[in-house]
């Protein structure tokens, strides 16, 4: 049967089969190239693009024991059938679909979104019987603006802080929603500046069809009239000077958010499936049992339950409602 646990990622004990797993282990389905689901495996499956992002922030030795599947293809894991499907999260992110020889099937999504990126491939949803999602943006308060709305939101911005004679400063991590906001600001008339953890990832996405603006190279002492794109962890270096700060992150919905962040703006661009995209993800796959993990687990499983569906936290923190 195809159970399976929280483990410091996840594990299926009748399988032996880890995914996502934060520890190295001798072998590993990895969902796409962010560090909380990503080890040193001995040997690890995943799509051509993680392996490649994977090569550029954990060296060859790690890269080479990664094993490439395209998506859809079926690589036989013992008895298991693998396949990925693109998740819609970053560039190269995949659900993992397992089946038993009985045809018994199980979807586990990593990550993901429905809505259209400029930077990642469009999600394909497959059925199963078995759904592990996430479930980061639980909750119905987490409803995403349209596409649209926030990537006008973000060329507003530079625009508004460059006409004030201020440098605008967007944080952004650097696999995926860096290369998404340097998409939505290649169509406007800025000169990008860009640290080089996202530098170095830009070669990855040109090599696999998603064509990069040109940027300079990060340079705190001649940063006027650019827009400057770096990771949240860089903000310490950057130095006295009339700067205006957005974060660029789904969290930006809930109130104070720029204060928590102590930034100027929090723009609510996410590489997440907002609350309605969760539920219409559980009606596109059509599961007969779904566990939630990370994040808003116990409120999405309860909000599932009362549409009829059999949920519950993976982690079994809410098992205690049924008595
Ligand atoms: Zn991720």
């Amino acid at each position: 049967m195809l159970t399976a646990v929280e483990r410091g990622g996840v594990y299926l004990p009748n399988c032996g089969l880890w995914m996502d797993a934060r520890r190295a282990k001798p072998f590993a389905v990895v969902s796409h190239a962010h560090s909380d689901h990503t080890a040193r495996h001995q040997s690890f499956l995943a799509t051509a693009p993680t392996i490649d992002c994977m090569r550029v922030r954990m060296g060859d030795a790690v890269a080479d024991r990664g094993v490439a599947v395209d998506y859809g293809e079926v690589y036989q894991h013992g008895a298991l059938r693998i396949q990925l499907f693109p998740a819609g999260h970053v560039l190269g992110s995949a659900m993992v679909r397992i089946e038993a020889p009985n045809g018994e099937s199980l979807l586990y999504t990593g990550d993901f979104k429905m809505r259209a990126g400029l930077a990642a491939e469009p999600i394909e949803i497959p059925q199963a019987d078995t759904l592990i999602m996430e479930s980061t943006f639980g909750r119905p308060e987490f409803t995403f603006p349209s596409s649209e709305v926030l990537q006008q939101q973000i060329r507003d911005f530079c625009v508004q802080a460059l006409a004030a004679g201020e440098v605008p400063v967007l944080l952004a991590y650097s696999l995926g929603k860096a290369q998404e906001v340097l998409k939505i600001l290649q169509s406007g008339d800025f000169t990008l500046m860009v640290h080089k953890t996202i530098r170095a990832l830009n070669p990855v996405f040109d090599k696999h069809g998603i064509s990069m603006p040109t940027t300079r190279p990060l340079d705190f002492l001649n940063m006027q009239d650019c827009v400057v794109v770096m990771p949240p962890a860089a903000r310490k270096k950057i130095p006295r000077g009339r700067q205006r700060l957005a974060m660029i992150s789904g969290w930006g919905l809930q109130p104070n958010s720029k204060y928590r962040y102590r930034t100027d703006a929090v723009l609510p661009l996410s590489d997440h499936a907002d609350y309605p995209e969760l539920l219409q993800f559980v009606d596109a796959v059509g599961p007969k049992k779904v566990f939630t993990l990370h994040g808003s687990t116990v409120e999405l499983a309860a909000a599932l339950r009362r549409r009829g569906v059999d949920a519950w936290s993976l982690s079994g923190n809410d098992q205690l409602e049924l008595f």
